[in-house]
């Protein structure tokens, strides 16, 4: 199915009459846009995000937008970032919206088709960026055009920020640009459109969800070192079998239950949603004194455990040097997703006394990938707040029109994203988006990404709404 055809189906099912022709061309416009995108190559080894900035400038300017409202600026050659701003009237302060351009690696050989070309393939788009998210910055600069087309008069600016940066953690551009040029994107609250906003199954709308914080993403060494030797004389003092000891300690502990403004407000609401022995499990853990019981049973789902807990997993693992020496030193990574609140050297404090062994040395790590990951090991992500009534209002709203009986939920990101550049810049950040993606079927980072293309034109109409609903106070 086109893409064309599609949006038809689409815009009848959902708006009868003349709207639906209007609403083509702009599912038309916005593909153009995203297939546009996905065939720049925007990854860290070989590709360059400026390309993708400076296509869609050039988009910008042809459509009439003022040149001194469009920035490409960056750090580096292939790290330069699009800003965009529309004005409004000035009656309220500014709203950001970011997104970023860079995508994940993508081998040709692991793929069933070129991930960067968009290949259309039974109700699918395929290609790297399809989710993570190229269709959400197509979407966005789409809209945008649209709205100029159409006279819109937002009460408050709206900035949009498409960035490099933030796959890779070099040159991330949302950090440049709070450090560099805070004036360009200052705002009184940020929408981060990088996130799976809608989750289906099979389809069917199940949660629409926007996140009102954030975990924080810390990775440790493990290190244990020792004077070694030949195995043939072998000492009682093994630096693998500590290595291995202290890690099976760390796989046998679970930090302890948290809960915080939102994710107490979460539980609340999956709790008013289930029924049976879920409903009394989640209202278990709302009681002052939580039940054990009631809490390792909701903790065996992953979503829930990693919404509950500071989570830590063994990540990589080496040791030795010789099959017939004993090993000189072992290591290995954990990484950690640690709770909104405590930082990642409380959580090392923490490492140490789950290893209990004084042998097993932790350290924070502070690069990535060779480069300098930039945070301070007592950096803590921000106290969750609940989420601002004009964000989540209008998306109940929109939601009720586009997703009929989903539950329309603020929660807290597991992951880490670039909202928590904005929010230490003391911007408070929420994560929209208006792609539905089946559950069993999240494909980021992985081979043969792909989105619904009902859902792409859907995200189109649904960003268009909403847009509007956040930029124009009631
Ligand atoms: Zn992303």
């Amino acid at each position: 199915m086109t893409v064309k055809i599609a949006a038809l189906i689409l815009s009848s099912f959902l708006i009868l009459g003349e709207t639906a022709h209007a609403l083509d061309d702009h599912a038309s416009a916005a593909y153009d846009i995203f297939k546009q995108l996905i065939e720049i190559n925007t990854t860290d080894s070989v590709g360059s995000v400026s390309k993708a900035s400076e296509a869609l400038a050039q988009r910008l300017l042809k459509a009439g937008f003022p040149a001194k409202d469009i920035l490409v600026l960056g750090p580096s050659e292939r790290k330069k970032n699009l800003v965009v701003r529309f004005h409004g009237s000035g009656q309220r302060r500014p709203v950001l919206f970011i997104g970023h351009l860079d995508v994940v690696e993508a081998p040709r050989v692991d793929w069933a088709t070129d991930p960067f070309q968009l290949v259309e393939k039974d109700g699918y788009f395929y290609g790297r960026g399809t989710l993570d998210m190229k269709s959400s910055d197509a979407i966005a600069v789409a809209t945008l055009i649209r709205l100029r087309n159409e006279g819109f008069k937002p009460h408050r600016d709206i900035i949009l920020a498409l960035t490099s940066g933030e796959e890779s953690f070099k040159d991330n551009g949302v950090k440049w640009l709070v450090e560099h040029h805070r004036d360009l994107i200052d705002a009184e609250f940020v929408i981060n459109m990088d996130g799976i906003g809608v989750l289906t199954d099979h389809g069917r709308p199940v949660t629409v969800r926007v996140d009102a914080a954030e975990k924080l993403y810390a990775d440790f060494r493990l290190m244990v070192i020792n004077p070694g030797g030949t195995t043939a004389l072998p000492a009682r003092d093994n630096a693998i079998y500590r290595l291995s000891a202290g890690l099976t300690r760390l796989e046998q502990y679970r930090f302890p239950f948290e809960l915080n403004a939102v994710t107490r407000a979460y539980l609340t609401q999956l709790a008013e949603a289930a029924d049976g022995p879920r409903r009394a499990d989640l209202l278990a853990l709302l009681a002052d004194s939580p039940d054990a019981a009631a809490l390792d049973r909701v903790s065996r789902d992953p979503l829930d455990n990693a919404t509950l807990h500071t989570v830590c997993s063994a990540t990589r693992l080496e040791a030795g040097h010789a099959n017939n020496a004993l090993p000189q030193i072992a290591s290995a990574m954990v990484n950690c997703r640690i709770l909104p609140g405590h930082s990642a050297e409380e959580v090392r404090k923490t490492l140490l006394d789950v290893f209990h062994d004084p042998n097993i040395q932790v350290s924070y790590v502070r690069e990535f990938d060779g480069q300098m990951f930039d945070r301070a090991p007592d950096a803590v992500a921000l106290p969750a707040g609940a989420p601002r009534p004009d964000v989540i209002g209008p998306l109940k709203t929109i939601a009720r029109t586009f997703w009929p009986g989903a539950l329309v939920i603020a929660g807290m990101s597991v992951g880490e994203s670039d909202a928590v550049w904005t929010a230490s810049a003391g911007m408070p950040t929420f994560m929209v988006s208006g792609l539905a993606v089946d559950r069993d079927d999240v494909r980021v980072h992985g081979r043969d990404e792909r989105l619904r293309v009902s859902s792409f034109n859907q995200g189109i109409e649904f960003f268009y709404q909403y847009l509007k609903a956040i930029a124009i106070e009631p």
